[in-house]
């Protein structure tokens, strides 16, 4: 899949790259806010509030968990002859902590000094909602030195795009990077035309070289199963589809995730930029001879996605994170049975369990792509493996006119060169 003569110089840039080792671990749900979309437990929201839902002892365990899986990894993945890692693919050479999902900003200095000791890390990503209490993290990174981001959840309806623009500039004076988070909700398209959203939610971003991630709404436990806030992936898609043109439109310095990395993937490791015309338009009929689909290779590859994101819960259960529109943590909330508990086992015994829950989900994703009738036929299918499609089939299922790989959205994005070029450039900065 590495093509020997890409479009992108991305020497440098991590986009559309896994070479970090990703843990997501719930540490916190407090968050005085009420987002239509929101993940947190209510239990620990109301009852948990301002202190950690795990104790320090289990985040030691977690740690020491992690860095002889990091070790593993390193000895046995990066290692191996095939697969998207190994030594004629990428190389896992690092990991991070992501803390999710309450708004860690209201979390007490010795709260989150708890977290930083317990679970050290080079990268450290922290969720939160949009705050004034910046210095908490300044104040951390001080006394636990390393690389910090903030997932700022922005909800457009309720937050100002000024706010979100003023809190990013105010971090990176100190050395603090992060970006904000939209969740695409029924709430969200019914007060936002994609032109509104654009002038007001993403304009005032539009100067300040700034990620801003998409993610699909998906019913869940923490929300009762609702469907009202569910928008079709139609309607999604066509909405989106105008964001992407409108943002591209306005030339603005902005990196839409994780849509606009798929459009360089598409155009480099599936070679499409063959197929580009001179007005930036995707000429279909020029697209390159897919590669025959291989299901052990494919198979072998998303298993190494899924290897690399994983997600620990309050009581230590391991689930697979999965790369989707929205980075879903796969866990009971969404109908998803653990990899097992670390407490007891190491996670390099968990995920190469024989029969175990990684192979079933492995082969529950293969079979439902291939047997599909959207995606049966379709080029993108080892692309589309690893993006947890199931998942969002499992409430509804994409029988319109678009389906859960975004294309409309991306071939927006790939109609400039250097709107893309901009992305990757502006990945450089983030080091992972
Ligand atoms: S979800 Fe869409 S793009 Fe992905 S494999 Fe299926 S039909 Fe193709």
């Amino acid at each position: 899949m590495l093509n020997p003569n890409p479009l992108f110089d991305r020497t440098g840039s991590t986009l559309g790259i896994m070479d970090d080792l990703q843990v997501a671990v719930h540490t916190y749900d407090g968050c005085a806010r009420g987002c239509p979309g929101c993940v947190v437990d209510k239990h620990f929201k109301n009852n948990w509030r301002f202190r950690n839902i795990i104790p320090a002892p289990d985040m030691s365990l977690i740690h020491s968990r992690v860095t002889e899986y990091y070790d593993w990894i390193k000895e046995n993945v990066n290692t191996q002859e095939k697969g998207y890692f190994g030594k004629n693919g990428f190389t896992i050479d690092h990991f991070s902590y992501t803390f999710r999902f309450g708004n860690h900003s209201e979390l007490p200095p010795e709260a989150l000094d708890e977290i930083a000791e317990s679970m050290p890390a080079e990268y450290r990503v922290f969720s939160t909602a949009p705050t004034e209490e910046i210095v908490k993290f300044v104040d951390l990174r001080k006394r636990h030195p390393g690389n910090y981001y903030l997932e700022i959840i922005y909800d457009p309806v309720a937050d100002k795009a000024e706010d979100l623009r003023d809190m990013i500039l105010e971090m990176r004076r100190h050395n603090i990077l992060g970006y904000p988070e939209v969740l695409i909700t029924r709430r969200l398209l019914d007060a936002f035309t994609p032109e509104r959203f654009v002038d007001v939610a993403v304009g005032p971003l539009g100067e300040i070289g700034t990620q801003m991630q998409f993610g699909r709404y998906t019913p869940s436990k923490t929300r009762g199963y609702r469907m009202s806030q569910t928008v079709h992936i139609d309607e999604e898609v066509e909405w989106l589809a105008e964001v992407a043109r409108l943002i591209v439109k306005r030339q603005y310095n902005i990196h839409p995730i994780p849509i606009g990395e798929y459009a360089v993937t598409f155009l480099d490791e599936y070679g499409e930029h063959v197929a580009l015309n001179h007005n930036g338009y995707l000429d279909l009929e020029k697209l390159p001879e897919p590669e025959p689909f291989d299901m052990r290779n494919v198979m072998r590859k998303t298993r190494d996605i899924f290897l690399s994101s994983l997600y620990v819960d309050h009581n230590l259960d391991l689930h697979v994170w999965s790369e989707s529109m929205g980075q879903h943590v796969l866990d009971r909330n969404f109908g998803f049975e653990p990899l097992g508990n670390i407490r007891d086992q190491s996670i390099q015994n968990l995920v190469t369990e024989k029969g175990g829950v990684m192979d079933r989900m492995l082969q529950e994703v293969l079979r439902n792509l291939v047997s599909h009738p959207k995606c049966g036929g379709c080029r993108y299918k080892s692309f589309c493996a690893s993006h947890a499609i199931p998942l969002f089939r499992k409430w509804q299922d994409d029988d319109g006119k678009h389906c859960y790989g975004y294309l409309p959205v991306i071939r927006e994005f790939q109609k400039s060169t250097p709107f893309l070029g901009n992305m990757i450039d502006g990945f450089k900065e983030l080091g992972f």
